[in-house]
């Protein structure tokens, strides 16, 4: 008999409450839950008609391995087997360096399958670790680090009580925003704009979000940091700072002061081709509101300045008094402090250098747009294996064809899915996943450790479905892939040999094709440590729960992990660079 139960969306940052409708071991439809506490009745069709893609012919059930050219069907103790004997002897031979990973984006969305990759790869000892963050956002970690401290702490509009908001290269429309979860992003801004918010959307583009919301101001593609300049060069001009916030918080005010210096609203319209009256118009704007917000996304993130656009939006936020007030960019936090115990135990903050090009990492990952030079230059560290977990570089990367050549050049390509993709094409291993709908799970590291929510919140939800065939849970697959490499993970014997036993236990009779280690035990354990119950008492509020409001003030002076407490306006690496816009 159909049963309807409720989990919620782990496809993007939305995370949207929804109801599925569960026959046997079948979804058969999925609505969005109307009761839910924070993304009340809002899901896109992705969202509910996901389990049409779960449920294609293509879906993966078995391990596949590479033999005589192609991939056939083999069991998960020869794949693990294969997979483990190579990863010995090239660690053996070549040192950890040469097994590289890419954690994809589908990977972010869950909490236990990062943490048990990452695992891995610290029990390999490698530096070679590659995301798809370093695609698409990898300058507000780089930036962050350098002016707060720590890459993920994210400062993100109070849409609730902001008077103004600028948003720069990003369309929430469609993109169901990005670095903060809102549910239902044209309804959000209808009501921003309704109580009476003056919205801008600054985009090369009528993007969607233009159409529904604020006021369209057209930017030449690829400008938006002569947008920031003179925006901050007008905003000093008119005296629209908080001198003493600047004074008690923050360093760097003077250099930050002559960088803006050369940039008025008429030397950068000439690139922009915003009129200096429109920049103005906006800088008055956001100069008055009682409580502003600038805001960018991808469109600023990829740009050639991505880097410097963002340190300059943040510094605008900073000095004009909107940091950490009602109204203004809040600093949330999740279920811990994530930025102090990044700080006390070095999470986040590595710094590596890649071989090719000597690039410091961002987020300990290095950039993915080096990983074909990284496979294909001779020499010490050169990369001979890669694991690719929750994404599909050969499509998501530039190059792609350089990269095909890469990829086939490897030694070991183990691609973790849930259905075959061009990436797990040409691997040399690929295994079957489970898919969200498969999985307990909470929120993932965003909302839970940072609490990036506009409405912060709490759900825990279950697997709604068993797995079929021989597909496993990530964080299982890696505690089964160290031991067949000899790699503990997290460089702990004891918790190699935890985990392999919680796994043992929790198989007996679950069947041999599907062991798993305690998933759900194990986010019970997190949200106990984090003082916020069970896993099971949290599933009793199966709308979610809410969690305490953000509190305005709490991260000036207080949360800011550099050693002075304060945040550093012009940290040298980025004032050096935008001296050389000058120069260019
Ligand atoms: S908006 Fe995102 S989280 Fe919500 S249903 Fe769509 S894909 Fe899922």
């Amino acid at each position: 008999m159909a049963e309807t139960v409720q989990t919620f969306c782990r496809i993007c940052e939305a995370l949207c409450g929804l109801e599925v409708t569960v026959d046997g071991d079948q979804v058969v439809d999925i609505k969005p839950d109307d009761d839910h506490v924070a993304t009340r009745g809002y899901g896109c069709l992705k969202g509910l008609k996901q389990h049409r893609m779960y449920d294609t012919p293509d879906r993966l059930l078995h391990p596949m391995q590479r033999t005589d050219g192609e991939l056939q069907r083999v069991g998960w103790g020869d794949a693990l087997g294969s997979i483990g004997g190579k990863v010995r002897e090239l660690i053996d031979s070549h040192g950890p360096d040469s097994i590289a990973m890419y954690v994809g984006t589908a990977a972010g969305f869950g909490v236990l399958h990062p943490v048990f990759a990452q695992g891995f790869m610290q029990g390999v000892g490698s530096a070679n670790m590659f995301s798809s963050a370093t695609q698409d956002c990898a300058n507000k970690f780089a930036v962050a680090r350098h002016v707060y401290g720590f890459p993920f702490t994210q400062p993100f509009p109070d849409l609730d009580k902001l008077e103004c908001l600028i948003i720069v290269g990003a369309n929430p429309a469609i993109s169901k925003w990005s670095f903060l979860q809102v549910s239902n992003p044209i309804r959000r801004l209808k009501e921003v704009e309704a109580r009476g918010a003056k919205i801008f959307i600054v985009d090369p583009r009528r993007t969607e979000t233009a159409k529904v919301a604020g006021e369209h101001v057209f930017i030449r593609p690829n400008t938006d940091v002569f947008f920031y300049l003179s925006f901050l060069h007008e905003l000093l001009a008119t005296s629209g700072i908080d001198r003493a916030r600047i004074d008690q918080y923050m360093t760097g005010f003077d250099e930050l002061c002559r960088v803006a210096e050369a940039w008025s609203p008429e030397r950068t319209a000439e690139v922009t081709r915003i009129t200096a009256e429109s920049l103005r118009e906006m800088v008055r704007a956001y100069r008055e509101a009682d409580g502003a917000a600038l805001y960018c996304s991808t469109g600023v993130n990829m740009g050639t300045n991505g880097s410097l656009a963002f340190w300059l939006q943040e510094c605008i936020n900073a000095i004009s008094g909107n940091l950490d007030r009602a109204g203004g960019t809040l600093v949330s936090t999740g279920v811990i402090d994530f930025p102090a115990f990044g700080k006390k135990t070095g999470t986040l903050l590595h710094d590596n250098q890649s071989r090719i090009g000597g690039f410091p990492s961002v987020n300990d990952s290095m950039p993915g747009g080096i990983l074909a030079d990284e496979i294909l230059t001779p020499g010490d560290r050169q990369i001979k294996a890669l694991f690719v977990t929750g994404g599909n570089p050969l499509i998501t990367m530039a190059n792609s064809e350089r990269l095909r050549e890469a990829f086939q050049q490897l030694e070991l390509l183990v691609v973790l899915d849930i259905q075959p993709s061009e990436t797990a094409s040409v691997a040399t291993h690929v295994l079957p996943c489970t898919s969200p709908l498969q999985r307990p799970d909470l929120p993932f590291v965003f909302p839970l450790m940072l609490g990036l929510q506009s409405k912060p919140y709490l759900q825990a939800t279950r697997a709604v479905v068993p797995p079929k065939g021989e597909q496993r849970d990530e964080a299982t697959i890696y505690v089964d892939i160290a031991k067949a490499s000899g790699v503990k993970l997290w460089g702990s014997a004891a918790a190699q040999r935890t985990f392999e036993a919680a796994k043992a236990l929790h198989s007996i009779g679950r069947g041999a094709r599907q062991p798993s280690i305690p998933q759900e035990l194990l986010l019970s354990g997190l949200l106990r440590i984090t003082k916020q119950g069970s896993f099971k008492n949290l599933l009793k509020q199966k709308h979610g729960r809410l969690r305490p409001e953000h509190e305005p003030g709490s991260f000036l002076g207080k949360r800011i992990v550099h050693d002075d407490n304060k945040v550093h306006l012009a940290p040298d690496v980025l004032v050096k660079q935008a001296e050389k816009l000058e120069a260019d």
